[in-house]
């Protein structure tokens, strides 16, 4: 069944995740599922929600997130996910 809504916030997190965690300079951070998806969730409980139901809204807060002090604040908070998770996993 297809989703009515969408969180545009989760959309970019999730995406930005796989690739920070994939990145050279977080090699040394667990990058299974189990912690991935505590970064994910860590991350989205320091962001607000941007829900949406239609494609032009998602395109249009998607544009209004994709500036560069947006980027570098979502950024530092995903960052700032990564070391916590990072700090308490047990693996
Ligand atoms: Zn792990």
């Amino acid at each position: 069944m297809e989703r009515q809504y969408t969180n545009v916030m989760e959309e970019i997190v999730v995406t930005w995740v796989k690739v920070l965690i994939s990145g050279m300079e977080y090699q040394t951070f667990c990058s299974c599922s189990k912690c991935k998806n505590d970064i994910i969730t860590l991350s989205l409980n320091n962001l607000p929600n941007y829900y949406v139901t239609t494609e032009e809204r998602r395109k249009r807060i998607f544009e209004n997130l994709n500036t560069e002090e947006n980027r570098k604040w979502i950024n530092n908070r995903i960052i700032n996910a990564i070391h916590v998770v990072g700090q308490y996993s047990k693996h």
